[in-house]
């Protein structure tokens, strides 16, 4: 008899618990796991890596959709829920046309609020965390002072991602020749230049690439605050990339493991989310996007 009543008021207890931790219902899980089994047959699996990939270099278990949901992970129910770009230093016209783009697109990926901060400029940055490349003479900033001196003292408390945008190159300290980008997941922040993504000042042919390679860079980046690990299983947006050659070969799309963990953290609407991303892909050109977007939305309305 005891035994009967004390079962109940544990499961309820644990129910109460667990709707306390996230602040709201989560998105429903059976739905998500329906979705992913009607988008599978339109992904491709990963093929094993060439030399020098991400895969052939560093050795990752990858993460399913449920061993996500084990992993308790970051998500955007609580006050954390806005992604904030800092632009950093000078940008032409078409390189902030790459940063309005970036927010523009953040915005219907992760649907989720995206605001671009007033512009710091470069001079923020001192002296002693400049340089010139010994070798090469291309102007470097210090990515450790971007992240610990000027970002996390300012993030604001409802930052899910706090990410600075320059133009102009970075490297990460002694021993290094440049980076791309450098984050601490751990504390919201993470910085990105678009120097080495293809220069998008000559017209839409080279604007396209740029702008392609940046916001494939920032949703994935954007993807592991949401505590996503990389990618092993799919031809995914959350594959590891060791060279823009590399990156190059991924694709914008999230596998559908993926996009569930990023649905469950946003609690974004698929459906919604896909036409913003077609209307995004059609505003800027990105024709095998579009398609592959298009086709997505079939597969779930059946039509
Ligand atoms: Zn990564
Ligand atoms: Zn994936």
């Amino acid at each position: 008899m005891r035994r009967r009543v004390l079962v109940p008021l544990i499961l309820l207890a644990t129910l109460a618990l667990l709707m306390a931790s996230t602040g709201e219902t989560p998105t429903d899980v059976r739905h998500l796991l329906e979705l992913v089994e009607k988008l599978r047959p339109l992904h491709t699996r990963l093929a094993p890596p060439r030399p020098g990939d991400w895969l052939d270099v560093h050795d990752e278990p990858g993460q399913t959709f449920r061993e996500y949901l084990d992993s308790k992970p970051v998500t955007a129910h609580g006050k954390r829920k806005v992604i904030y770009i800092q632009p950093l230093g000078e940008f032409t016209k078409s390189q902030q046309a790459i940063v309005d783009g970036t927010a523009e697109f953040l915005r219907a990926y992760f649907q989720l609020p995206v605001m671009v901060k007033e512009s710091w400029p470069e001079s923020k940055v001192p002296a002693h965390a400049r340089r010139r490349h010994p070798h090469w003479g291309d102007e470097q900033i210090l990515t450790t002072y971007v992240l610990h001196k000027l970002l996390r003292p300012n993030l604001p408390d409802d930052a899910a991602a706090y990410l600075a945008l320059t133009a102009t190159d970075l490297w990460p300290g002694e021993g290094w020749n440049f980076v791309f980008g450098q984050a601490s997941i751990r504390d919201h922040i993470g910085v990105w230049s678009i120097y080495r993504k293809g220069g998008p000042d000559g017209g839409e042919e080279a604007f396209r690439p740029c702008l392609l390679r940046t916001i494939k860079t920032a949703s994935h980046e954007v993807g592991h605050m949401f505590s996503m690990h990389h990618c092993t299983a799919y031809q995914c947006n959350m594959c590891g990339s060791n060279s823009v050659e590399e990156s190059d070969r991924r694709p914008l799309l999230l596998c559908p493991e993926c996009l569930a963990k990023l649905l469950y953290t946003t609690g974004a609407e698929p459906l919604e989310r896909f036409r913003q991303l077609v209307s995004f892909c059609k505003q800027h050109g990105l024709t095998v996007e579009l398609h592959l977007y298009e086709q997505s939305m079939e597969a779930i309305t059946g039509r």
